[in-house]
């Protein structure tokens, strides 16, 4: 475990308890302070019971009435959830339906009970983990990924028939602290004042993290000891940018963040006025500045938050939102609306990239799942759902102002065989007339080493590159994004990242196509100047952060910026890169942002 998980600070007085700082991953942006609430989730035992002959048909009539209770519980989280959400968000649940709806299931458990003369309970719990075991043992990733609703499913049933209620809701404002937290728990407290999340468990990508990133709630996951070191009450601060869980914080620390968050909600207010103005340094260099979107209905924030554009539309949300791979009419509708919403803004919509620690909940049988089965390898082994995609991304360019970009590309290979099959489809769609922009930009992620030494070859293929820093530093540096015990390893500002972005950038330059950067050093203010300097042409980010982004280029002359970059490429370690564009940032931006981190906690998304 990292030694630095657990600080201690000053508490207020002797018999006051003491400051105690957790760290875990950070999965919403936000703070807030306010009092614990520690959920905890009663346990549903499950009993093997052999029924009298007499106890048959009650035990039928109560397998019935979970079954409709569960129905009927669903139904109205899903409904919540699209009220207060999107159908996106709603289908998270549809797909919990649907598995509690399969017929087969009830009735092999009405038939068992019939036979076996066992309890429901009992069989329910054997059905479904039979189930489970039958999708652990399959080698196909889209069946795996279904656990996680399973378990939600049992659990759910199990507590129907046993008539035990679910306690997802809490009075008055509270900071929630759970060793986990489901799907249905995220979007049940948001009914209530919830100040934030705070796990013991969970992956900045688990389905209940991107629920709370789309409710707007702080949340902070990983955390391992949260639930073991609170009581409901005890006072908290909760810090969803740095991945920080303050129990019993001191008089100062309260003071400290009480200013931290009305500076951010200044910030904002004063944000409002940079929304409509282009990403312009003072010396007359522009670029773009866009967001990285997951589900359509962010486009509205998206907008208002000034994005000149989509960088990065990741589809693989629509994969995990279906359960499985959506038909090309459903990805075709869900394409062209972000298409339209932003129109005449253009929309980068990357292929699938699943795999890896990628949507899932648990890691897939592979022993190594982030050199494994990833991205452009799974689609060029699915040619079917691969041209389907290709299709409906075509489809919803006919306003020409979509792009596509392919992920995780290694070699001109498999490159090459990317495009054939859009060369085909391309074809396919000319010959039946329908309607498409024939000169659709492409475009490929460079986030895999061996990519950054044949961007050459690359630039003479494709019309831009995308830099994918989330992976290209785990790859570079080989250290995982995903795991918390060599977070510290985790750092964007490594010389042998900077070099990296930088050949990148001259390479694609010298080929005259442009460069953008959609990993999250982009979105890091304290990158931003540095950025500028190499030469990018367009960041993208989490459109929380863009009008932070863009007062830093609107007041740095590009001079100035190419004078650090050539500096902080002179500089042999982390630390002093780190030290050399703090400084930089020090005396120039602290009005506008309050730097957090020192820009190596891996990516949140
Ligand atoms: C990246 O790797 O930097 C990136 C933007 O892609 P993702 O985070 O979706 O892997
Ligand atoms: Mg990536």
């Amino acid at each position: 475990m990292n030694p630095d998980r657990k600080e201690s600070g000053r508490g207020g007085g002797p018999e006051e308890p003491k400051e105690q700082i957790l760290r875990g991953l950070p999965a919403s942006a936000g703070m807030a302070i306010g009092p614990a609430y520690l959920y905890e989730r009663e346990e549903v035992f499950v009993a093997e019971r052999t029924l009298d002959e007499a106890e048959i048909a009650w035990e039928l009539t109560l397998l019935k009435d979970a079954f409709t209770r569960a129905n009927h519980e669903l139904e109205n989280i899903t409904e919540y959830a699209r009220e207060r959400l999107d159908q996106e968000a709603a289908a998270i649940f549809e797909s919990q339906i649907m598995l509690l709806n399969d017929p087969e299931l009830f009735r092999a458990i009405e038939r068992r009970i019939r036979l076996e003369k066992k309890n429901a309970d009992f069989l329910i719990h054997q059905e479904l983990e039979r189930y489970k075991a039958l999708l652990i043992t399959t080698n196909d990733p889209l069946f795996r990924d279904r656990i996680p609703d399973l378990d939600e499913v049992a659990q759910r049933l199990l507590r129907c028939l046993q008539r035990k209620r679910l306690r997802s809701s809490v009075e008055g404002k509270h900071i929630i602290v759970a060793n986990q937290l489901s799907p249905a728990d995220t979007i049940l407290f948001s009914r209530n004042d919830v100040l934030g999340y705070a796990t013991d468990l969970g992956g900045v990508t688990s389905h209940a993290a991107i629920l709370a990133r789309s409710l707007k709630i702080p949340a902070v996951v990983a955390l391992h000891e949260a639930t073991a070191s609170i009581r409901t009450g005890d006072p908290l601060i909760i810090d969803g940018h740095r991945g920080l869980l303050i129990i019993h914080p001191t008089p100062e620390r309260v003071r400290e963040y009480e200013k931290k968050i009305e500076r951010t909600r200044a910030l904002e207010a004063k944000m409002d006025g940079l929304v409509h103005l282009p990403g312009a340094t003072p010396d007359g260099r522009t670029v773009d500045i866009d967001a990285n979107a997951e589900f359509v209905d962010e486009c509205e924030y998206i907008l208002a938050q000034g994005a000149g554009g989509i960088g990065l539309y990741r589809t693989e949300h629509l994969y995990l939102l279906e359960g499985g791979f959506p038909s090309e009419q459903e990805q075709y509708i869900a394409y062209s609306t972000i298409a339209s919403m932003m129109y005449p803004r253009k929309v980068i919509i990357r292929t699938f990239d699943i795999g890896g620690e990628k949507l899932t909940d648990r890691q897939y049988e592979e022993e190594n799942p982030s050199l494994g089965w990833r991205g452009i390898r799974v689609l060029l082994d699915k040619p079917e759902v691969f041209r389907q995609q290709l299709r409906a991304i075509l489809r919803a360019s006919a306003a020409k102002n979509v792009k596509l970009m392919f992920p995780m590309i290694s070699g001109l290979a498999e490159l090459r065989r990317a495009l054939a099959h859009l060369e085909d489809v391309r074809r396919e769609l000319r010959d039946s007339g329908v309607l498409f922009d024939q000169h659709m930009e492409v475009g490929i992620m460079i986030e895999v080493p061996s990519s950054v030494f044949l961007a050459d070859l690359f630039a003479r293929e494709v019309d831009f590159f995308s830099i994918g820093t989330n992976d290209l530093v785990q790859y570079l540096l080989a250290v995982d994004r995903t795991n918390d015990l060599i977070v510290e390893l985790y750092q964007e500002f490594h010389p042998a990242v900077l070099r990296a972005v930088k050949h990148v950038i001259d390479t694609a330059h010298a080929a005259g196509i442009r460069v953008g950067m959609c990993g999250e050093m982009a979105g890091n203010p304290m990158a931003v100047a540095l950025l500028l300097g190499m030469g990018l042409d367009e960041y993208s980010m989490i459109p929380s952060v863009i009008p932070i982004v863009k007062g830093i280029i609107r007041r740095t002359p590009f001079t100035e910026a190419k004078a650090l970059a050539d500096e902080a490429l002179s500089k042999t370690t982390s630390a002093e890169v780190r030290e050399l564009v703090a400084s930089f940032f020090a005396s120039r931006y602290t009005d506008l942002w309050q730097p957090t981190n020192s820009g190596h906690v891996p990516p949140s998304e």
